[in-house]
């Protein structure tokens, strides 16, 4: 398929031969294997089981992932290449992807012991169970170091109760990194991380494709799933309530030391954002395509719409932004695979790219008009699958926080005497 936005080989600057080899492997299956099914798993509300297992045998839920523990040993700019061309054809698969890779799998790969490691991350890098991240709760969003639920000492493990809301694999995973209060009088300073498996809702489903659940892995009674979310986007996404009912876990199940919790997940968020911005990307791609093909078919006043210079104007404004997403998105994560500080340009990353989604996919359904707004085509589902890439992982609010915060520390260092 032509796509006016395929310009990887622009951007060479910061995409190697390999990158552009990875980028071309994934967009021939998104355009073969995930679309055909795109819009009957959004409609349904339903996790596509086979085409995420298809997506594993692949090797796209362990991008970055060292070879070690399974996964294709990729830089991160390849994990960010994988989710922006899964987000072209759809975005429910590229936030599993997303979800599953940055939320799911590091935090145990970067703050885990090696014991955690071993035991754990093969089976998130397979793909063979999904992986999720308890953060979120009713009066702790943006304000996620406002956690109440406890974890307490007990029989040298802990005892944790509470709710997490909205947590992405939070029936179909199997593998969750979650925050409790072990000191609720020290802050965010109370704040640790624990590893809880709890068994996938679809049991039956994961065992006649084998794939998805984990006999061997330690289920945690006092774990378990609320009721599916029914979304405006992202509806072939698993989001659900995570209850958390006087859940014993061993002090070998703790991730990190006791109040590092909130810091390791504030970390795990500047990694995932990254994630937000490729997936944001993806589909203002997907949507820039679709009005630019159907621009170049369809006809009135005896004209093909692409002579109109309206609509020239309208996909140059978001072509253009396009490319100054990609510079701002792969610049962050090539900051990161530099072990560079990178808070600040993933934030920017974010917030331009998923603001970027939503004026791209109105513009396409603008573009497309009757046709647009019908789930004939794509760029209606597009439409509602950007809106939710300005909330999750930080609002676009606290994205301008954090930037601003760190433009304030930036400042202070170069104001301060020597
Ligand atoms: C589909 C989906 C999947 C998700 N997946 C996960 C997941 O896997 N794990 C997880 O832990 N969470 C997940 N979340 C939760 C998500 O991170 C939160 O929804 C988000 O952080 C916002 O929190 P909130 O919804 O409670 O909104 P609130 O924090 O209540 O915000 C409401 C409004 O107030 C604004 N606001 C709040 N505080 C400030 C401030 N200080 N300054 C300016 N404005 C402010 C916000 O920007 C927003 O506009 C998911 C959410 C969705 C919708």
């Amino acid at each position: 398929m032509s796509r006016i936005t395929s310009i990887e080989e622009k951007m060479q600057i910061y995409l190697s031969e390999a990158h552009i080899e990875l980028v071309k492997e994934v967009r021939a299956f998104a355009e073969e294997v995930i679309a055909p099914v795109a819009r009957e798993a959004d409609e349904a509300s339903e996790f596509p089981w086979e085409t995420v297992k298809a997506m594993a045998e692949r090797g796209f839920l362990g991008v970055p992932v060292p070879s070690e523990f399974g996964g294709m040993g990729r830089d991160y700019l390849s994990y960010i290449l994988v989710v922006e061309e899964i987000a072209k054809v759809d975005a429910s698969h590229a936030i599993t992807v997303s979800a599953h890779t940055t939320l799911g799998t590091t935090p145990i790969l970067t703050f885990g012991t090696d014991e955690q490691r071993s035991r754990y991350v093969p089976w998130l890098a397979s793909g063979k169970v999904l992986g999720g991240f308890g953060l979120t709760e009713p009066e702790a969003g943006s304000d996620s170091g406002g956690t109440r639920t406890r974890a307490e000492r007990e029989n040298g493990g802990y005892r944790l109760n509470g709710t997490k809301v909205f947590i992405t694999h939070a029936g179909v995973g199997e593998i969750f990194t979650v925050t409790a209060l072990t000191e609720p009088d020290r802050g965010t300073r109370g704040i640790s991380s624990f590893i809880v498996c709890k068994p996938t809702v679809d049991l039956d489903q994961a065992r006649a494709l084998g794939f998805g659940h984990e006999d061997s892995l330690p289920f945690v009674e006092g774990v378990r799933a609320g009721k599916k979310e029914d979304k405006m986007g992202w509806r072939a996404s698993d989001t659900r309530e995570l209850f958390l009912e006087d859940a014993f876990v061993t002090a070998e199940e703790r991730l990190g030391e006791e109040g590092e919790g909130f810091v390791n997940f504030m970390k795990t968020l500047d990694a995932g954002r990254i994630g937000i911005a490729a997936l944001s990307l993806g589909l203002a791609e997907g949507a820039c395509d679709a009005a630019f093909r159907y621009a170049n078919e369809q006809e009135q006043f005896g004209r093909k719409l692409w002579e109109f210079q309206s609509t020239q104007f309208q996909i140059a404004d978001i072509a253009t932004d396009i490319q100054a997403g990609k510079h701002l998105t792969y610049n962050a994560a090539w900051l990161k695979d530099q072990g560079a500080p990178f808070t600040k340009e993933a934030a920017m990353a974010k917030l331009f790219c998923s603001e970027l989604a939503m004026r791209a996919t109105e513009s396409a359904v603008r573009i497309m008009s009757g046709d647009g707004y019908t789930a004939d085509y794509p760029v209606e589902r597009m439409m509602r699958d950007a809106k939710v890439c300005e909330i999750g992982e930080g609002t676009n609010e606290i994205q301008r926080l954090v930037i601003g915060r760190q433009l304030v520390n930036e400042m202070s260092a170069l104001t301060a005497p020597a």
